[in-house]
């Protein structure tokens, strides 16, 4: 449990030199000795960026998730620093770096292949100078965001309390919105009313159950409570960067976590329509997303790759089942039929979260091999195990297996059949030609729900 000496400092000696509003900051500051940070857990790029940017005359501090993570233990995945200097001035001081974005310029410092993102502290958006600058929609939602502002102004334009707490150059942490109190008491408190600051972007929205999911924080109740009502905002907000964030979601180790907060409040059925609609508290869909983040979850923890192609195979494969059974039932051969679904769903999918090509190809490709991992004759079986897809493919079978779709051994099948030796594996061929003479259908499931019933005849092709 933090332990500090609440020390109210009014009229702190704001050294901005440029910053527009002069309002003085207040701000409870936390000497080290009591936020406890050790300084070599912080990067030394980032106090680099501070040290040099307060040489030059400006304010500057390290802010959000890498204060955030170092109270609480944990190893910050990044350093963002905030300073009064605009995205010019950064430029100035420091010869390796670039201004990016448009909708909120900020600038990215290079160390070699580190990198530390430096904003300028955001204000009100009535101090704009020019209009253009801080855009708002009809709506509420926030089109630009490059009004600049004092520390204490760009604190409450943060999203949570968490993440406005200030690291300084003197290793200070200054707050200014009881961030402190929220990390002791473990919840993520919206900075502001909550509802129009989820207008404002509802991203936020996805934000707040992620974090919560992370860091193990209950949502603090007036930042819970709008979400799920307003959670259809998010159809505004671009599929790119939808995409972007479902990374985030679902590939940061909390996947499972994640993915509760997010049913229980809204947030999935708006970003997976499709897999939503088939979606039951312990159903085949249930069992089949939650195995393949729990999967996901434990890959990332042992250091193994993950790769958002398997995990939105997984998500859309029922929904994906479902359109094959519809194109077959209009007459199209098991294969074609896949084909046709896939294109239907993965198109129905990336309007909403825009999952680029290079991870839609191998979706299908995974799916697919489904289809050819049942046909397993005549050395298909051997170019099966040479196909750069394989694994993901075998890993997708084992994960329907585990999540209840019945594939009659077949998963066991290719588990003995790569640890075979040649003679063995000619046995085994040996043994299918035997039981089989034909591939099986791949689409039978526990629960006897094919309409074929549960001993289809095989396909023929
Ligand atoms: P992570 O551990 O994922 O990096 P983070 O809180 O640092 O978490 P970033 O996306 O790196 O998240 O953002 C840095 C900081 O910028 C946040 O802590 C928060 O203060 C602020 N921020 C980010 N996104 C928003 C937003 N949509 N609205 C308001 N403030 C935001
Ligand atoms: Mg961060």
């Amino acid at each position: 449990m933090l332990d500090w000496i609440k020390r109210r400092v009014s009229g702190a000696k704001n050294q901005a030199r440029t910053a527009r509003s002069a309002k003085k900051p207040t701000a409870e500051v936390i000497p080290p000795a009591q936020h406890g940070i050790p300084e070599q857990k912080i990067s030394g790029n980032a106090l680099r960026v501070l040290e040099r940017l307060h040489d030059a005359g400006y304010d500057a501090h390290i802010v959000g998730g890498g204060v955030r993570d170092l109270l609480l233990g944990l190893r910050p995945k990044d350093f963002d620093v905030a300073t009064n200097a605009t995205p010019e001035q950064v430029r100035q001081v420091f010869r390796h770096s670039r201004i990016i974005g448009r909708r909120f310029r900020i600038v990215h410092v290079m160390f070699g292949r580190d990198m530390i993102e430096v904003t300028t502290f955001r204000g009100h958006h009535s101090n704009a100078e020019d209009e253009s600058q801080g855009e708002v929609h009809d709506s509420g939602l926030l089109l630009r965001d490059n009004v600049y502002g004092s520390i204490e102004e760009d604190a409450v334009r943060r999203d949570f309390t968490v993440n406005a707490l200030y690291y300084g150059v003197d290793g200070n942490v200054r707050d200014f919105c009881h961030g402190m109190r929220d990390i002791q008491q473990r919840r993520i408190h919206m900075i502001g009313d909550p509802e129009t600051r989820y207008r404002e972007d509802p991203v936020r929205m996805l934000r707040a159950v992620r974090l919560a999911a992370k860091l193990d924080f209950t949502l603090e109740k007036s930042t819970a409570a709008p979400i799920a009502r307003l959670a259809p905002l998010l159809d505004d907000i671009s599929n790119a960067r939808l995409f972007d964030e479902m990374v985030k979601l679902f590939m940061a180790g909390s996947a499972v976590k994640t993915f509760e907060l997010m049913v229980q409040h809204q947030l999935f059925q708006v970003l997976f329509p499709g897999p939503a609609r088939l979606l039951q508290p312990g159903n085949f869909s249930d069992q089949l997303i939650r195995q393949a983040l729990a999967n996901t979850d434990t890959r990332i923890r042992n250091d193994q790759r993950v790769t958002p192609a398997f995990l939105c195979a997984a998500i859309l494969w029922p929904v994906l089942q479902q359109q094959q059974q519809h194109a077959e039932h209009e007459g199209l051969p098991p294969y074609q039929a896949l084909q046709k679904a896939a294109q239907k769903v993965i198109g129905e999918q990336v309007r909403r979260i825009g999952i680029p090509k290079r991870f839609t190809l191998p979706m299908q490709e995974i799916w697919e091999l489904q289809w050819q991992l049942t046909r397993r004759q005549g050395g298909r079986a051997e170019k099966m195990l040479e196909h750069p897809r394989f694994r993901a493919a075998y890993d997708f079978l084992l994960l329907r297996e585990q999540a209840g779709e019945d594939m009659q051994g077949l998963g066991q099948w290719w588990t003995d059949y790569q640890a075979a030796d040649a003679e063995k594996r000619e046995q085994m061929q040996r043994d299918l030609n035997r039981t089989e003479g034909q591939p099986r259908n791949n689409r039978r499931r526990r629960g006897g729900r094919n309409r074929r019933g549960s001993h289809p005849p095989p396909h023929q092709h």
